[in-house]
C-alpha cells in the first residue's frame, strides 16, 4: 500500500520545534518509507524525532540508521491501540526498546486482533455495497502487516469506490460508519505497563481526538497518570491556538509532561508536516527534559 513515495523534498524551514515525537512510515500506516521519513524530518528542520508507527516496531531499525546519515537523533516509539471504557485510546510509547519481551508479546496481540478485525471490515464493506473483499486482496497482496483502517480507506480510492481517503471514512470507515470495526484492544492501564516494562514512557497521544466529555477527558488523564503515565501530546498537527490551550490545561492539571507530535502520515498534508507544530508552554515540562542517556537513546545518536 506503500504507493510510489518519491524522494521527500526540503520543505520550508520548520517555523515551531525542531522535535517531533510522533511520525508514521510504511511499516503501518504511512505514505514514506521508515528511512524517507526521517530524511523528510531533517529536511523540515527536525532535530530530535520518534518513529511511532501503529502497533509495531518493524520501521525502527531503518530509521535509526537513516537518523545516523542524517544527524537527527531517533527515539525508538510505537503507538499501541488500547481501550478506556470501551472507546479506543492511542499510547504512545517513546524509548522503548524494540526487542523488550513484554512489548513482543502486547504487539503480537494487537497483530492478530488487526488480522481478524480486517475480515469483519472487509464483509462490513462487502455488505456496505463497498468492494471490500477487492480491497482486503489488495492489503493482502501488498504485504501490509499491520492493518488498519487507513489502509482500507487508501484500496477503496484505489479500486474509484471514493475520491479521497477522508470520503472513504466518512462513508464506511469513520466514527459510527458501518465499517467501523471495534477491535479487543487491551485496556489503557495495560498499555501503559507495557510501555514501562519495555523501559519506555508512555504517552497519551492527541487526546483532544476522542470523542468524550471534558470531564471524561480529565478523568482519562488522571487514569493514565495514575497507571504511570508519564506524559500526554499537548501541540499535535493541525492543532488551533484553543486546542493548545486546552491540551496544555489537560496536561498541566494531570501532572503529566508534555510531549509534541506532527502525527504526519503523509507530508501532502500541510498540517502535518513533520516539525510543523506550536512550542510547549513554558508551564509545562517537556517529555524529553531529562532524556539523552537513558535505554533507548544511545543506539540512535548522530
Ligand atoms: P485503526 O488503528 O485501524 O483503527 O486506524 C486508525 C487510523 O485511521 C488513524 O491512525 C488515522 O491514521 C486514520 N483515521 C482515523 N480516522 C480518520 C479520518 N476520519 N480520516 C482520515 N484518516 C483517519
Ligand atoms: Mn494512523
Ligand atoms: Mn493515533
Ligand atoms: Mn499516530
Amino acid at each position: 500500500m506503500s504507493g510510489s513515495a518519491a524522494a521527500p523534498t526540503p520543505g520550508p524551514p520548520a517555523p515551531g520545534s525542531p522535535v517531533d515525537l510522533h511520525l508514521h512510515s510504511t511499516a503501518s500506516d504511512g505514505v514514506l518509507a521508515p528511512a524517507q521519513l526521517v530524511a523528510l524530518a531533517a529536511a523540515c528542520g527536525v532535530r530530535l524525532c520518534a518513529l511511532t508507527d501503529h502497533d509495531t516496531v518493524d520501521g525502527l531499525e531503518a530509521a535509526a540508521a537513516a537518523a545516523r546519515a542524517h544527524g537527527v537523533t531517533l527515539v525508538p516509539g510505537t503507538e499501541l491501540s488500547a481501550h478506556w471504557r470501551g472507546r479506543t485510546i492511542h499510547v504512545v510509547g517513546l524509548g522503548i526498546d524494540p526487542a523488550a519481551s513484554a512489548l513482543t508479546a502486547a504487539l503480537a496481540l494487537r497483530a492478530a486482533a488487526r488480522a481478524v478485525r480486517a475480515e469483519r471490515i472487509r464483509d462490513r464493506l462487502d455488505r456496505g455495497g463497498a468492494p471490500g473483499s477487492a480491497a482486503y486482496a489488495r492489503l493482502a497482496a501488498s504485504g501490509v502487516r499491520i492493518p488498519t483502517r487507513t489502509h482500507f480507506a487508501r484500496a477503496l480510492v484505489e479500486l474509484g469506490a471514493a475520491p479521497d481517503a477522508g470520503r472513504a471514512f466518512e462513508r464506511w470507515l469513520g466514527r459510527g460508519k458501518p465499517a467501523n470495526v471495534a477491535a479487543e484492544w487491551p485496556d489503557v492501564t495495560e498499555a501503559v505497563a507495557t510501555i514501562a516494562a519495555a523501559g519506555g514512557h508512555a504517552v497519551l497521544a492527541h487526546p483532544l481526538r476522542y470523542a468524550l466529555s471534558a470531564g471524561a477527558r480529565r478523568q482519562l488523564a488522571n487514569e493514565f497518570r495514575a497507571a504511570g503515565g508519564t506524559g500526554i501530546e499537548v501541540a499535535i498537527g493541525g492543532a488551533s491556538p484553543q486546542q493548545l490551550e486546552t491540551a496544555t490545561g489537560l496536561a498541566l492539571r494531570a501532572g503529566l509532561e508534555g510531549s509534541v507530535g506532527s502525527d504526519c502520515h503523509d507530508p501532502a498534508l500541510p498540517w502535518h508536516r513533520p516539525g510543523r507544530l506550536a512550542k510547549l508552554s513554558a508551564a509545562v515540562v517537556p517529555v524529553w527534559h531529562r532524556w539523552g542517556s537513558g535505554p533507548g537513546f544511545h543506539a540512535a545518536q548522530a
